[in-house]
């Protein structure tokens, strides 16, 4: 299609839904609802390849949504590189942990009108094999280049008869006398501004959302962290198909993760929103030296070519749809910290609970539509909470600055490296297929409690005195970091 395609929708229909943004979500409910018979309009800034350092790995829990949505093969043909786990390191020492057995997990949802004609199956291609997706015993993530996954997702949609694309920028959710959401206005080049209508529209905007405010004035995100990334070639991976966490008591958190069989993402935590101004001698001084050995002459090449980009990590816990003709999904709604790799994820699975929710519905009764949207906050929070929450603390242990937060990072690594259940569980929640809140809260207690006897153990009992102290404000400093989060999420 041509961009002078994208400009011609017809601004006198009503359609079902409008979505703005084809970013990850987007398109995905875009075809989950074309596919459920309603008329949608999809509106994007800008539809050719994107080149941003978001969104490229994948946990499991995202690649059973795309499953449920029929809308897997967007993994394929892109280079996408499978993940099989994910390898942590600390101080040099790692630990292995393999995402979870499929035996243990309940199958997969076929959304009724969605999937069809084996789209909730991988094609083979010269990276993905069917064999490795569909008969391994243990479920499967993916990394790839981000523009090449979405252009996917959107060629995906494009082919859906319901569905018109249109390229221009929405200026302004548009409003009934009753204050209700009744479309949008886009900014078309070469047509001008044009009013766009629907019963329900779709704000998945993403991170920079310019729309979210329309569900509260105080639904903001805040940034306390940044990622800068580097792309680094023909990198000496540790572990092959694992991402890579290192760790270490003088440095801040750094992931590593192959997203094409050339390609190696590197995203370096720096503990502010705002970055170095010269990130080259941050990363020389404060990333470089404790980069994996094989890791180092790519490491270099990339530090040489003077390519870094800084994203900023923003935390903001979901609110409930509560406007009638509105509906606001993805990053759009709700954001966790990147270092686990779970917005993605979470996104998608609110996708496949909405469609659940709302996709057979008549979307001009919107009071119905509004009481379901209502609903779908509660049923999808046990999912959502968990991979937030877990982002969230993880950081704060991988990220510590002082001696409390060292030894709880200490204790999480030597809990993962007890193996059996001390790695199973957390792995289930990381992948995103856990759902319990409760079971989150069990473990993060149980790594405190085990980081406490390991600094009883090393204190010995001569240093009996001070470790009975320091037990007291290793567990207050577990509570300060899990449960504000734990409990803003449940209650928002
Ligand atoms: C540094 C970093 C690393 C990350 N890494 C991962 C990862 O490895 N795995 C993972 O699962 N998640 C990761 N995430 C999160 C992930 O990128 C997001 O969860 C995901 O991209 C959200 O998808 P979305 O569709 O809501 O938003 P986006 O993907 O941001 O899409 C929004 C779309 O809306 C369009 N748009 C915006 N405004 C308008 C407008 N006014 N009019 C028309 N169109 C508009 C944009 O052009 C864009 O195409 C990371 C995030 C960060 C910050």
């Amino acid at each position: 299609m041509t961009v002078d395609n994208l400009t011609t929708a017809d601004e006198k229909i009503v359609y079902d839904a409008i979505v703005i943004g084809a970013g990850v979500i987007g398109p995905c409910v875009a075809t989950g609802l074309a596919r459920k018979g309603k008329k949608v309009l999809i509106i994007e800034k800008e539809w050719s390849m994107p080149d941003r350092i978001v969104g490229e790995l994948m946990q499991p829990g995202g690649v059973r949504a795309l499953r449920s949505l029929g809308m897997v093969q967007a993994i394929n043909n892109i280079d996408a590189y499978p993940a099989t786990g994910y390898t942590v390191f600390y101080n040099g020492e790692h630990v292995d942990i393999p995402y979870p057995y499929k035996a243990d997990l309940k199958p997969i949802e076929k959304i009724s009108g969605l999937v069809k004609g084996g789209n909730d199956k991988v094609l083979n291609d010269s990276t993905i094999k069917i064999k490795d997706f569909e008969d391994d015993e243990r479920e499967r993530g993916v990394a790839f280049v981000h523009g090449k996954f979405l252009m996917n997702l959107r060629n995906i949609v494009a082919q859906e008869p319901n569905v018109t694309r249109v390229q221009g920028t929405c200026i302004e959710v548009l409003k009934d006398n009753k204050n209700e959401v009744v479309g949008t206005k886009v900014d078309i080049e070469g047509r001008g501004k044009i009013d766009f209508h629907a019963h329900l529209t779709f704000v998945c905007d993403g991170i920079f959302s310019r729309f979210r405010k329309e569900l509260s004035p105080t639904h903001v995100p805040t940034v306390n962290s940044s990622f800068v990334g580097l792309a680094l070639y023909h990198a000496n991976m540790p572990v092959q198909n694992h991402g890579h966490v290192i760790l270490g008591t003088n440095h801040m958190p750094i992931i590593a993760y192959q997203i094409s069989p050339e390609e190696t993402r590197v995203l370096c935590a720096y503990n502010s929103a705002k970055v170095p101004k010269d990130l080259k001698s941050w990363l020389a001084k404060d990333v470089q030296p404790y980069m994996p050995k094989s890791l180092g002459p790519s490491f270099d090449k990339a530090l040489e070519s003077g390519k870094y980009r800084a994203m900023p990590n923003s935390y903001l816990p979901a609110k409930s749809n509560d406007v009638i003709g509105l509906c606001v999904i993805g990053d759009a709604l709700n954001m966790r910290h990147p270092l686990t790799g779970g917005g993605m994820t979470v996104g998608l699975h609110d996708v496949a609970q909405m469609i659940k929710k709302i996709g057979d519905l008549d979307f001009a009764d919107r009071p119905t539509v509004l009481d379901e949207l209502l609903d779908f906050h509660y049923e999808k929070k046990n999912y959502d909470v968990v991979i937030n929450v877990l982002s969230i603390a993880l950081y704060s242990l991988f990220a510590a600055d002082n001696q409390y937060l060292r030894a709880l990072q200490k204790g999480c690594f030597q809990y993962f490296q007890r193996g059996g259940d001390c790695v199973n569980t957390p792995v289930q929640f990381l992948a995103g297929v856990l759902p319990s809140p409760f079971k989150l809260t069990k473990v993060f207690f149980s790594v405190a409690l085990y980081s406490i006897l390991i600094n009883f153990q090393e204190k010995g009992i001569s240093g009996l005195p001070m470790a009975l102290f320091e037990a007291i404000m290793i567990w207050v400093t577990a509570v300060k970091v899990f449960t504000p989060f734990l409990f803003k999420e449940l209650s928002s």
